[in-house]
């Protein structure tokens, strides 16, 4: 991405009542001249005629000017509302490009919000999460960190950060002030207070990843055990084929849903079983790639027909490791226990055995019985509890250079037990502020930015 005049629609596609071309750059005033025949008042919407080479008129309808600094990007921006045809939109493109500007790319106009300060680089995602936001709730925590929430919680840090830092180098360059500094409990204490600092943004950022990312849940088991009825429960609709014949479902379906704000990927997956039967094999492959990249694996079990888990334990050793696994007792209204009607958890009531270290539930997919406490079950395994003062939208990335933060504070502790030398404690507090950079953009690389932007749409 370089400097010029950037030009894109930044409407969705397609036809509708009105659409906004958009450009941004020094030649912004020069192209409004040109098409409007004169530079619009400052931020005033002014009706006007949109005119191509030679006069001929293309369109009629509102510009809207924003001089520099004071425009979304920082740069002179210039907006034309159109009425909303492609064509329309495609003529007055053509007629800027004309008149020097270039087809902007992804995100360039959010980029150059970044490069200007308009915005740093986690609210710079905040808008493009925002925009891609799958559930209100989701939508508020994108437009609280669009807001700075975020990053002022990670400016305080960087703060305290850089305040301990000072202080650690100041022991280092004046010695002879015999302050002893690294021996001293005061150290040790400011340490853990930045740190139990780190580990709380962690947490908030955690949530905000869930809001963000969502999680990929597949539901996985043998034929027959009810895993499509389970899909078209959560989902509400009847997405998967349900029939008694084994071996049904061959590819992975996908459903969205959503549990109290949070975005799941739903994944019915093929029947595991020995088969000799090659499209049935590749979907058992399909089934088991996709549960290497969940978060969550719920395993269903007919408990009436498997009440031992016999066909989890002939899974389990193919299990991806790390990746946490629910097992669900299905079909317990055929059980005719008392507690088929319940939320309880699976045990000795239904009958079925307990797996050591993995957690169960008894449900009905058909009856729908057990599915509030899956729900929330769900939620709870991916850490999911949204705070009283809301929620924040947070990525993936964040989370790492959060991690990376906490870990040389750590480091930083065990220097100063250990080894006690002031320099070793000062380079961690250094690579800590470094890898906390990375989230508003302060120490963040070309290449990344490439990535975050790129990921946008055209015209944002
Ligand atoms: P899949 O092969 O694991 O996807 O299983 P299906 O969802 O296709 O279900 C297989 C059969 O079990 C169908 O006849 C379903 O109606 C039935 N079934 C699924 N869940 C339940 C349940 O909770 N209770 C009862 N009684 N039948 C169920």
């Amino acid at each position: 991405m370089s400097a010029g005049t950037i030009v894109a629609v930044a409407t969705p596609p397609g036809r509708g009542g009105i659409a906004i071309v958009r450009l941004s750059g020094p030649a912004v005033r020069s192209i409004a001249s040109a098409i409007l025949g004169q530079l619009p008042a400052a931020r005033h919407a002014t009706n006007a005629r949109f005119r191509g080479a030679d006069e001929q008129l293309l369109d009629a309808g509102l510009a809207l000017f924003f001089p520099a600094p004071h425009s979304y990007t920082g740069e002179d921006v210039l907006e034309l509302h159109g009425h909303g045809g492609p064509v329309l939109t495609e003529s007055l493109i053509t007629r800027a490009l004309e008149l020097g500007a270039r087809r902007a790319l992804p995100g360039e106009f959010t980029q150059r919000a970044y490069l200007n300060q308009k915005l740093d680089l986690a609210q710079a995602e905040a808008v493009a999460d925002l925009i891609a936001a799958g559930s209100e709730a989701a939508a508020r925590a994108a437009l609280r960190s669009l807001q700075g929430e975020f990053s002022a919680r990670v400016t305080a840090l960087d703060e305290a950060l850089a305040t301990l830092r000072a202080h650690v180098e100041a022991c280092i360059d004046f010695p002879s002030e015999e302050i002893d500094f690294l021996g001293a409990a005061a150290l040790g204490r400011r340490l853990a207070e930045v740190s139990a600092q780190c580990l709380s943004l962690q947490a908030a950022a955690r949530q905000g990843r869930l809001l963000s990312e969502g999680l990929t849940v597949v539901i996985a088991g043998a034929p027959n055990a009810g895993k499509s009825t389970l899909l078209n429960r959560l989902s509400g609709h009847e997405a998967a084929i349900v029939t008694d014949i084994p071996g049904t479902t061959r590819d992975v379906l996908r459903e969205r849903i959503q549990i109290e704000g949070v975005p799941l990927l739903l994944l019915d997956t093929a029947g595991l079983r020995a088969s000799g039967d090659a499209i049935e094999a590749e979907g058992m492959r399909r089934a088991r790639a996709a549960m290497g990249d969940a978060d969550h694996v719920l395993f269903l079990i007919d408990a009436q027909i498997d009440p031992q888990a016999r066909s989890f334990e002939a899974e389990r050793a193919g299990l991806p490791a790390g990746v946490p696994v629910t097992l669900l007792y299905n079909k317990i209204d055929l059980l005719g226990d008392a507690r088929a009607d319940t939320d309880a958890d699976a045990g000795p009531g239904t009958g079925a055995a307990v797996v050591p270290g993995l957690a169960a539930l008894a449900i009905s997919a058909r009856s729908g019985a057990g599915l509030d406490a899956l729900r929330t079950h769900l939620l709870a395994a991916a850490g999911y509890s949204p705070s009283e003062g809301g929620t924040l939208s947070a990525r993936s990335r964040h989370l790492e250079a959060l991690q990376q933060t906490a870990a040389h504070l750590q480091a930083a502790e065990s220097q100063r037990l250990g080894a006690g030398a002031g320099e070793l404690v000062a380079e961690e507090l250094r690579a800590a502020q470094r890898a906390l950079g990375e989230i508003t953009g302060q120490s963040s690389a070309d290449e990344l930015l490439g990535r975050i932007f790129g990921s946008f749409c055209i015209g944002k």
